[in-house]
């Protein structure tokens, strides 16, 4: 049985007994109180027919009087008996008649014998064939207690009646010349019809009244359970299209996790955040900036939704999220509070969520939204998504510090040797395939174990980076320079040639040598360096071969009297690879 219809039949049901016992209870209490009522009624008119028999000459006077309209056959018929006991009974009749005129009763008189005197019902002839009433319970019982009363069929008159008989308490009459034994009762009978009839009426009238409340109440059941039923349903489609909702966004939102996983830089990963997160959020625009290593600027690497309002770069001071360490919102409990990054201030409500990793703060999350957007339907999107940004954000930047670990020199903070390896096949390949030369340089720093000598190791540390800043800054973007070992250094130069390469060496040469050494406070002087020169594929077909070559140019630069450099010269082998190679390229 479904829900709905278990709310009306499982009521129905119960309430269909509680009215049937009521029922049963209303009609057995009123049938006991009608009979109740009945006897007390009969009792009283017995009583009261009882009292009509006051004394012996009140009945004869009666009987006189009924003798006088009395026909003549009558008069005849009871010549025989005793006339005084004829003109009793005649009056016991009589009043008997005359009692029963009053209502719907019988009334029957009694002696102490059993024998009838009088009764309503019958005529006064016809009482000399009346059967003694001495065994009738309510007589026994008047005669025993002075009252008795019984309930049984007649089947004279074919019909249930009901039977109150009083006695007299004292001799109504004294007669010694009658065979009446006294006392007199005074009976009075009435037909269980009208009870058993209004007991009919009463049970019809509750049967009625019980039925039209009951089509009612399953009427308005149904009603209810139909209007229910409607609402339920509604709630259902509510809630499977919130689940559908639901079960996108959550999806969209494990497909954004698993594209952020996949991004290997904050450039990406800007790309994937600035398409994924517009289809969960469409009504705001957001953008995301990240904290730089240094800790005093955030830069903005994506935006979406439309022109951003707010500046490209700010410290964080300059964010109240960041200075409160939680999410803010710039309308929160009607206090306008604007952080200062906003070029303009929008004119819609802003939130700036911190976006954390491992406890870190490492950027931004900024939403801008219309005022009276429902917060709370997306309060758990957007921290979903922060969350989820955070992590990201938090695992490229590692995985950078990480590759930036494994690939520079932590002194100088150049590429290491290993790198360089990979660098330099690389720009091998794409040499081979544009045709294009690399020039290689090996650097070394003239009389550096001196030079450590002299000033100890920390110095010479200092200037190996003081060194690497002016390598770095000798160089274009796309050169590569990298610590090979010790104090030797090795630049790689992509699309450069021979001559190339030799100014390059000349600025690095003199960069350095200008160089104005100290280190707390105290002057270390200047340092030279030494470079050779290789460049492929003009002196070697393997960059193996080009470092090398490089190498004995260097060298060549040392024996030439240091602070110079100097650029390999072709050796037979490098000559005879170059026919080689020409003669393959022909
Ligand atoms: P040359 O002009 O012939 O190159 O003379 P040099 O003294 O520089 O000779 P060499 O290149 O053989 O000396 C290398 C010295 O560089 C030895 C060592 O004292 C120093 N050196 C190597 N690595 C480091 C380093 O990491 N820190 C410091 N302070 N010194 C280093
Ligand atoms: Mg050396
Ligand atoms: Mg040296």
């Amino acid at each position: 049985m479904r829900t709905q219809q278990k709310i009306v039949v499982i009521p129905l049901a119960v309430m269909l007994l509680v009215s049937t016992f009521t029922i049963v209870t209303i009609e057995q209490y009123l049938q006991s109180h009608l009979i109740e009522r009945n006897v007390k009624e009969l009792k009283l008119l017995a009583t009261a027919s009882l009292e009509s028999v006051k004394t012996v000459e009140a009945l004869e006077s009666m009987a006189d009087g009924h003798m006088d309209s009395h026909d003549e056959s009558t008069e005849g018929a009871h010549a025989d008996d005793g006339h005084n006991e004829d003109h009793i009974i005649q009056a016991f009749q009589r009043l008997a008649e005359n009692f029963a005129h009053a209502g719907d009763f019988r009334v029957t008189y009694i002696d102490a014998t059993g024998k009838v005197l009088g009764d309503s019902d019958i005529t006064f002839d016809q009482l000399g064939y009346v059967e003694n009433h001495a065994d009738r319970p309510e007589v026994q019982a008047a005669l025993k207690v002075g009252r008795g009363m019984s309930e049984r069929f007649s089947e004279t008159l074919n019909t249930s009646m009901m039977y109150v008989a009083v006695r007299s308490n004292e001799a109504h009459y004294t007669d010694e010349n009658s065979s009446l034994a006294h006392p007199i009762i005074a009976r009075v009978a009435r037909s269980q019809d009208s009870v058993s009839e209004a007991l009919h009426e009463l049970r019809e009238a509750l049967f009625f009244t019980g039925g039209i409340s009951l089509l009612v109440v399953l009427f308005l059941g149904l009603l209810g359970a139909r209007v229910l039923n409607r609402a339920v349903s509604a709630e259902h489609q509510l809630l499977e299209k919130r689940v559908e909702a639901r079960t996108i966004e959550i999806s969209i939102l494990q497909t954004l996790g698993g594209l952020l996983n996949a991004c290997s830089t904050l450039e990406e990963a800007g790309e994937v955040m600035n398409s994924v997160i517009p289809k969960l959020l469409p009504e705001l625009r957001g953008s995301i900036s990240i904290i730089k290593s240094s800790r005093n600027r955030l830069d903005r690497i994506t935006d979406w939704g439309g022109e951003w309002p707010g500046t490209e770069r700010f410290s964080p001071s300059e964010c109240w999220a960041l200075r409160k360490g939680h999410q803010h919102f710039s309308t929160e409990h009607g206090i306008e509070t604007y952080c200062r990054h906003w070029v303009e201030t929008p004119d819609q409500q802003t939130l700036c969520i911190p976006l954390l990793a491992q406890g870190e703060t490492i950027g931004v999350l900024h939403f801008i939204m219309p005022l009276d957007l429902k917060i709370d339907h997306y309060q758990g999107m957007w921290n979903a998504i922060a969350e989820q940004i955070g992590l990201t954000l938090a695992n490229i930047q590692l995985r950078d510090s990480l590759r930036e670990q494994a690939i520079r020199d932590p002194l100088t903070g150049l590429f290491n040797r290993r790198y360089m390896l990979e660098a330099l096949d690389q720009a091998h390949s794409r040499a081979e395939r544009t045709g294009s030369d690399i020039a290689v340089m090996m650097i070394d720093l003239d009389h550096f174990k001196l030079f450590n000598d002299n000033f100890g190791h920390d110095a010479g540390d200092h200037v190996l980076k003081a060194v690497s800043q002016a390598l770095k800054d000798s160089l274009r973007q796309e050169d590569i320079a990298c610590r090979y070992g010790g104090e030797e250094f090795c630049v790689v130069c992509p699309s450069t040639s021979e001559l190339q390469a030799a100014q390059i060496a000349e600025r690095i040469c003199k960069s350095i040598r200008k160089l104005e050494l100290s280190l707390n406070q105290l002057s270390l002087g200047t340092v030279t360096t030494s470079i050779g020169i290789a460049v492929y594929p003009h002196h070697a077909a393997t960059m193996e071969d080009v470092i090398r070559i490089a190498d004995e140019a260097l060298y060549l630069a040392k024996q030439n009297g240091r602070d110079r450099a100097e650029i390999a010269v072709l050796t037979d082998n490098s000559v005879a690879e170059e026919q080689a190679k020409s003669v393959e390229t022909a």
